[in-house]
C-alpha cells in the first residue's frame, strides 16, 4: 500500500479502470448533509452526469440526495438507482419526445425548461396523457464565471436558458396551457467555479429577477441555482473535501428567499471528482530527442478532460519510491492530444509501473468512448475488490 492505494488488489485487475475510494465518496457526502441541515429549505440534487456508475449512484442516492438529470438514459439510471421519482429534474435544451414522455410517465419532480417551443412540447405530450408536467423555466442570468470557456453556461452568447427579457412572457404562456403548472426558476452558470463572487453574482441577479416578478404578482415555489462548485485539483489529498461551507454560506448570506421557498443545488463534480482515480500501468518509458515519455496503457478514451479541457490532474506513480524523474504522460491513442501531462515529476517509472491519475471521478468513466476500438474502461470500489 503507497498512500490511499491497495495496490496489491490493483495487481489482480485489468488497466485501466477506475477505481473510486466510497469512504472518501460518504465522508464527502456527510460533509454536503451537514451544511444543508443548517439551512431551512435547502435542497441538494446530484448531477448524474458527472458520474453514472450504479455503485456510486447507490451511494449518493442513500445519502438522500435527489437526481438531476440531463437526459432521459439518466432518469433511467437514477430510477435504477433508486432515487425517488420525485427528486428528480430533468434539464436539457434539446429534449426529445420519448424522454419527456420517460419523465411525464414517472412523475418527475420538474422538467427544467430552456423555451416556448419545448413548452409548447411538453404540454402536448402532457395533454396525451392526460397528466400535468412540473415545469421550472431555466433562465440565462447572463452571469459570467471565473472557469474554463467550455464549461461556462450562464452568459448570454450560451445556447442555454430563456432570455432574462422573455422570462415573464414565458411564465404568462405557461400560466394559459393546461397541462404544465409553473413551479420554479432554475439556472446553472458553468462548471468548476472556485470563486464565491461568481455565486454571489448569481444570487444578486436572482434577487433582482425575484423583485421584478413579485411587482407582477407572480409567486415562484422554487429556486434552483444549479451546481458549479470546483474542487482541487492541485491538492487531492489535503483538500479531498471541497468547501462546503463557504458555498452554501454564500447562498444562505446573499440570496434573499422567500418564505416557504425551497432553495435547490445541483452538485456535480463537487460530489464526486476526488473519490475517483484513473489507474493506468506503464507500458513503455521512451527516451525522446528533447524528453522523456511515460506512455501508459490509458489513453483520452478513458479520461478525455486533459484534451477537451486542457485539465490539470495530479499524476502519481503508485509503484515507485525511486528518485523523481520528469516525464511527458501518454496515452496509446492515435492523436496528438493525448496527453494527460507534459514534463511533470514522477518517481523514476518503468514498465509495468501503475499510475494514478487523481481528481478523476467527475466527468471521468462517463465520457470514455470507444475510440480506436478501445474497450470502455471498468470502474470498481474498495468493497469488491
Ligand atoms: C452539469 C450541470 C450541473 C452540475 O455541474 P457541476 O459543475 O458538476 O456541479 C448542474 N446542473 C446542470 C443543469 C448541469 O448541466
Amino acid at each position: 500500500m503507497k498512500g490511499i492505494f491497495p495496490i496489491d488488489k490493483f495487481e489482480r485487475i485489468q488497466t485501466p479502470f477506475y477505481y473510486y475510494d466510497t469512504e472518501l465518496l460518504r465522508a464527502t457526502l456527510r460533509a454536503i448533509n451537514a451544511e444543508v441541515l443548517k439551512h431551512d429549505g435547502f435542497v441538494v440534487h446530484y448531477a448524474v452526469k458527472a458520474n453514472a456508475n450504479p455503485k456510486v449512484l447507490r451511494i449518493i442516492r442513500e445519502a438522500g440526495l435527489g437526481a438531476d438529470c440531463v437526459s432521459g438514459g439518466e432518469i433511467e439510471a437514477a430510477l435504477k438507482a433508486g432515487f425517488p421519482t420525485n427528486k428528480i429534474v430533468y434539464a436539457g435544451v434539446g429534449k426529445s419526445d420519448w424522454e419527456i414522455e420517460l419523465g411525464l410517465d414517472n412523475d418527475i419532480f420538474a422538467f427544467n425548461v430552456e423555451s416556448i417551443p419545448e413548452l409548447e412540447v411538453i404540454n402536448e405530450l402532457a395533454s396525451q396523457k392526460g397528466k400535468t408536467a412540473r415545469i421550472a423555466l431555466r433562465i440565462n442570468p447572463n452571469v459570467g464565471a471565473h472557469t474554463h470557456a467550455n464549461i461556462t453556461t450562464g452568459l448570454a452568447e450560451n445556447k442555454f436558458g430563456i432570455a432574462m427579457r422573455d422570462m415573464e412572457t414565458v411564465i404568462e404562456r405557461a400560466a394559459e396551457m393546461q397541462h404544465v403548472k409553473f413551479v420554479g426558476l432554475h439556472f446553472h452558470i458553468g462548471s468548476q467555479i472556485l470563486d464565491m463572487g461568481d455565486f454571489e453574482a448569481l444570487c444578486n441577479r436572482i434577487n433582482e429577477l425575484q423583485t421584478q416578478l413579485e411587482s407582477h404578482r407572480i409567486r415562484v415555489e422554487n429556486i434552483n441555482v444549479g451546481g458549479g462548485l470546483g474542487i482541487d485539483y492541485q491538492h487531492p489529498n489535503r483538500v479531498s473535501i471541497p468547501d462546503f461551507k463557504a458555498y452554501f454560506d454564500t447562498y444562505a448570506k446573499k440570496l434573499k428567499l422567500r418564505t416557504g421557498q425551497t432553495l435547490h443545488f445541483e452538485l456535480g463534480r463537487a460530489v464526486v471528482a476526488q473519490c475517483g482515480s484513473l489507474i493506468a500501468r506503464t507500458l513503455y518509458i521512451k527516451e525522446g530527442a528533447v524528453k522523456k515519455f511515460c506512455i501508459i496503457d490509458a489513453g483520452m478514451t478513458d479520461l478525455i478532460r486533459p484534451a477537451l479541457y486542457q485539465a490539470y490532474h495530479k499524476i502519481e506513480n503508485i509503484s515507485s519510491d525511486l528518485p523523481m524523474e520528469t516525464y511527458d504522460v501518454v496515452g496509446p491513442i492515435c492523436e496528438s492530444s493525448d496527453v494527460f501531462a507534459k514534463q511533470v515529476d514522477l518517481n523514476t517509472t518503468r514498465r509495468g509501473d501503475l499510475i494514478a491519475i487523481r481528481s478523476a471521478g467527475a466527468y471521468g468513466e462517463i465520457m470514455a468512448s470507444q475510440y480506436n476500438c478501445r474497450k470502455l474502461p471498468q470502474g470498481y470500489v474498495i468493497d469488491e475488490l
